[in-house]
Parts: structure tokens; sequence; C-alpha cells
């Protein structure tokens, strides 16, 4: 198909290997009440996490990707936490998506970019990161604390300087977290990828650093400093419509700020606009229109265009994304790679 125009990237393929896709999926507690939640705004029934749960939800997802605005979505798989020594700890997390099931989705339906996930230390990470490529991905993502990745970690040097050569955009949680278990929380914080800034890889912080919860520390104005520093960093607004995350979502409209803005949506992460109302940044006629919306990938993105958010910041990602040529990847702003014929 055409390039994609308008780009959710930021949403999150889920799963349980029930289809034998090798994933898992262990829920308890609070977890466990949050994703029936989620599921239910897919119109899945809670029992569907015992059943085939990806295909289940691909199917859903794709409904709502073709009811929205949105051209495509970033589909992110979701990498098991590693030891630094490249130990995997399958007793620690609560979700595994392998980066085959979001690259199938990818290649079956255009409204579906794969967003690959990596820990770097794996004995493998170089292979697996060739097996992506070639595999079409156009992103990596990784939440460094709760997959216990510092990005900061010299030994990652070649894993970064391998995706900045392909163009590929490292997608980086950054700030607090409460759907996923915490191994790190110290590895939030954005001054931790300085590093794969410097080795040349184009990133963006997932959240820009807020805070998720009372106790956490907010990012905010060191990632905000950081974009002063390097131009080949940006912030997505992903899961930035909500109760708990959203103090700093108009912050993002900011001149300096705004053209380093990228749109996701965290789905299925639930979007509730109900502060940015009580807080007068949108009129009850707007809250009440953009609340009413039932597919939540909408719901979110008119809830962004009802606070002052342009269009670019879902055309924006187009020209970041490793998209394929013809295809054809867009001209890049980055002058040393648009002069150099494309290595795939
Ligand atoms: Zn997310």
């Amino acid at each position: 198909m055409n390039r994609p125009r308008l780009i959710d990237m930021h949403v999150h393929m889920v799963g349980n290997g029930g289809g034998g896709s090798g994933g898992w999926l262990r829920l308890s507690g609070w977890h466990r009440w949050l994703a029936g939640f989620m599921l239910r705004q897919l119109n899945v029934p809670a029992s569907a996490l015992e059943g085939d749960l990806e295909s289940i939800y691909a199917e859903q997802l794709l409904q709502l990707v073709r009811g929205s605005s949105m051209d495509a979505i970033v589909l992110l798989a979701h990498e098991r936490v590693h030891d630094p020594d490249g130990t995997p700890r399958d007793d620690l997390g609560s979700m595994f998506v392998p980066n085959h099931v979001v690259l199938d989705l990818a290649r079956k339906f255009p409204e579906f970019l794969a967003g690959v996930s990596i820990h770097p230390a794996r004995k493998d990470a170089l292979d697996e990161l060739e097996r992506c490529l070639a595999g079409g991905a156009v992103l990596m993502k990784c939440l460094p604390n709760c997959q216990n990745i510092d990005p900061s970690d010299r030994r990652y040097r070649p894993f970064w300087e391998r995706m900045a050569a392909a163009g590929l955009p490292l997608l980086a949680h950054t700030g607090g977290e409460h759907t996923v278990p915490i191994v790190n929380a110290a590895l939030a914080d954005p001054k931790l990828l300085r590093f794969p800034l410097e080795c040349g890889v184009t990133v963006i912080a997932a959240h820009c650093g807020t805070s998720s919860g009372v106790f956490d520390h907010d990012y905010f104005d060191d990632w905000a400093a950081m974009l002063r520093e390097f131009p080949n960093f940006y912030g997505d607004i992903s899961a930035l419509v909500s109760l708990n995350r959203c103090g700093h979502l108009r912050d993002c409209l900011r001149p300096e700020i705004a053209p380093r803005i990228l749109h996701g949506s965290d789905f299925p992460v639930p979007v509730l606009g109900h502060r940015l109302w009580l807080q007068g940044w949108i009129d009850r006629a707007a809250f009440k229109r953009c609340q009413a919306i039932r597919n939540p990938l909408e719901r979110d993105w008119q809830l962004k265009r009802a606070l002052g958010f342009s269009e670019e910041i879902a055309t924006r990602p187009a020209r970041l994304l490793r998209l394929e040529e013809g295809g054809s990847r867009a001209p890049s702003r980055d002058v040393s790679r648009a002069a150099s014929p494309p290595s795939r």
C-alpha cells in the first residue's frame, strides 16, 4: 500500500501464547483486574485470557484501526526481562510477545507496522536485530525499568550503532509505570538515553519522562532539556490522556517542544479525558463529544486535537520510522542519510 500518512506509533500487541506463538501472559492481583478492564474496551470477553488471545486481540484491533482516523499503527512486541549478562529471567515480568508475532501481522495487514523488542544484553541480540530488520521492523521498543535494560551500558555500543546505521529508531519507556511490573525504577530516567543518542540512534522517549503515580519521579524537565542538545530526540504523548499522567500534556504544546512530539495512544491503556475538562483545558462540549467516541484509538486522537495538537503529531512518525522503500521511506531530515543511497 502507499505509505501510511497518519500513524499512531505506540500500540501494544497482547497475547498469551494460546495460538502457539511461544509468548506468555502472567497476571495476578491488580494486573489481572487491569487486563480484564482493557479487554472489555475491545469487546473481548475476559474468557479470552484463557483462549487464543493473540488472534482475538489482533482481529479486534484491526477493526478499531479501520474505524479510526489512523492509516496505520505501530504494533509493539514485548521482550522478556534479562540480567545484564544476558540471562533471561522468566521468573520476572508479566508478558512476552515474541517479535515474529508483530512481524507476521505487519506482513499480513498494511494497518500494522512492526515494533520489535530486543534486550540488547541477549547473547543473540545482534542476530535478532538483523532478523527483525530483514523482517521489516519499523522501530525497536523497550521498557528499561521493566525489562532491566540500562541504555547507557557501554557494552551495547555495537547494538545501538547497528540500529543507527539501519535507521531503526528506539522507542524507550521513560518515567513511572503501573501496567507492567517494575524491575529497576532507576532505569526510567531519560538521561540514560544519552548514550544511544550519541551513537546516532533516533530515540523517542515514550511518555516524555512523565510520572505515572504520585510517588514516581517526574523527569519531564530533564527530557525537555535534552531536546535542545539532541536533534535526534523525540517524545510520544502516549497514555497522557489519562487521570494519572496528563499533568504535562499541555506543556507539550509549547513551541520549543511541539516539533518533537509524536502521537501514540498506548492502547490498550484506557483513554480518559476527564481531567482535561476539569482543569479547563477543553470545554464541556468538546469533552462530551470526545468522551462519547466508543473507539478508544479515535477518542485519544480527538481529545488531543481538541487540546490543540496539530495533525503533524501523527504525520511526523512516517518521517522517522524505518518504512521500506516503495514502501519508500520519506526523505529524512537527517541530511547525511538522505544524501547517501539507502542501504536496503
Ligand atoms: Zn506503552
